[in-house]
């Protein structure tokens, strides 16, 4: 890529967020970042790394806590101009239609009627949405909507385009299709497109459409490497080079991330337990059975067609509960593992479910109270303040799951009580 002057850059931002009365949860910190006229950037790392809040922070949406932002290189406060942004779960206006919706950001804009029609015919036909103009959003599917997304930030014909884990909530069809359109659209250069800049947690959807792929780390985010996509475009996934690519990005981000794989019984902290089912568990200690007992990070995701992100969960509840042992890329069954895929795999469940922290702690909450039982809204209230920031109740859920299947706790769905078996 030749190097231009840089289009958009942010020197030391740093994010903090006030959570509590004297609470403060850094959630960014030391973000050094350039990006030019005419790039793909995409930012990867796991769930809750910060990828929404530096693009908030880089749109002018939100303020940092420090750091500077240059447009042009010069100093920039507040939103930027020629800039839009498609988000990850459509918000589109339900009681406006398609075409109503992508006119909604141009009435801001003061144009005359005419001007306003011409620009969302333009823009409806960019994104496939001719014959949908007069529709309501509940009429269209997940990928029309989107589509109208798309137009909606394309229709004030922007310079940047910022996108927020744009297909995450599209089946997988839908998402490579709207994917190769925002990639033809960029690249055909129609309109004023310069660079788009990505959030996203999908190795193949960086190794599609990024030039630079930004790879973060968690707690605080930060920017831990920084990788160039040579492929050219348009890429062929089932190329040997963009396979090898791939798989280069996932052992990068792999070695970066091992902190991501370690398992919280080592800390003494109680950490989140992680949302993957007992099949997936057992499906995923079997696949190793059936391969001597260890394999590949990525022969796994690849012969199981598991999504990358969601392996990595199934692979950290099954570490969680040492039936796993990762190092670097290989995944080996350990003896526990292999107990219980033997026989009495709910007795090691349970004996492995009492080595968890948050187990531990709720055995114990269970034992003090009266009958050993506890009330739902008990145990919600307790997850809340143990922790702030997961999902309270896919935690509560994966909770009482595990637990029933190690024998360990009794749910009492009437009276929603949790008591421990004697
Ligand atoms: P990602 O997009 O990578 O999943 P986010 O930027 O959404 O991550 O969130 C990063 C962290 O900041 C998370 O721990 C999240 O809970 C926290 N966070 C985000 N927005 C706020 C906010 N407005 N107030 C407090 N915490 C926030
Ligand atoms: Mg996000």
């Amino acid at each position: 890529m030749p190097k231009q002057s840089p289009l958009l850059e942010a020197q030391k931002i740093e994010k903090n967020f006030i959570i509590k009365e004297n609470e403060i949860l850094h959630v960014l910190k030391n973000i050094n970042i350039t990006i030019y006229p005419n790039e793909i950037v995409a930012f990867i790392g796991p769930s809750g790394c910060g990828k929404s809040t530096l693009i908030r922070i880089l749109t002018g949406l939100i303020p940092a806590t420090k750091g500077l932002i240059f447009y042009y290189q010069k100093p920039w406060e507040g939103l930027l101009p020629k800039t839009s942004f498609v988000f990850q779960t459509f918000a589109l206006f339900p009681w406006m239609t398609v075409e109503e919706n992508i006119e909604a950001v141009l009435k801001a804009e003061h144009d005359s009627v005419k001007e306003m029609k011409e620009k969302t015919k333009t823009a409806i036909s960019l994104v496939g949405l001719k014959g949908f103009e007069e529709a309501y959003p509940k009429e269209i599917s997940g990928g029309m909507k989107q589509r109208v997304g798309i137009a909606r930030a394309l229709v004030t014909n922007p310079e940047i385009l910022f996108m927020d884990e744009p297909f995450s909530e599209l089946d997988s069809f839908t998402a490579e299709v709207l994917r190769e359109e925002v990639l033809s659209i960029w690249s055909k250069k129609e309109t004023n497109l310069k660079s788009i800049l990505l959030a996203s947690h999908d190795l193949h959807e960086v190794t599609l459409m990024a030039d630079r792929i930004f790879v973060m780390g968690t707690h605080p985010g930060e920017i831990l490497a920084i990788i160039e996509n040579p492929l050219p475009k348009p890429r062929d996934d089932h190329s040997e080079e963009f396979i090898n690519f791939k798989e280069h990005l996932h052992d990068t981000y792999g070695k970066l991330k091992p902190a991501s794989f370690k398992n919280p019984t080592q800390e003494k902290t109680i950490g989140p337990l992680l949302p993957a089912t007992i099949d997936q568990i057992i499906g995923l200690l079997d696949f190793l059975r059936k391969h001597k007992g260890s394999a590949d990070i990525f022969k796994i995701g690849a012969e199981k067609h598991e999504h990358f992100d969601k392996l990595i969960l199934i692979l950290q509840a099954a570490e969680l509960l040492n039936f796993v042992e990762i190092s670097h890329r290989t995944v080996s069954l350990t003896e526990k593992g292999k107990e219980f895929l033997k026989k009495d795999g709910k007795e090691i469940f349970k004996k492995q479910l009492m080595t968890i922290p948050l187990f531990i702690k709720v055995i114990d909450l269970l034992k003090q109270a009266p009958h050993h039982s506890l009330h739902r809204n008990d145990l919600i209230r307790f997850l809340t303040n143990t922790l702030p920031f997961q999902d309270v109740n896919t935690q509560y859920l994966i909770l009482i799951r595990w637990g029933h299947f190690g024998n360990l706790f009794d749910y009492h769905h009437t009276a929603r009580k949790i008591s421990l078996k004697p």
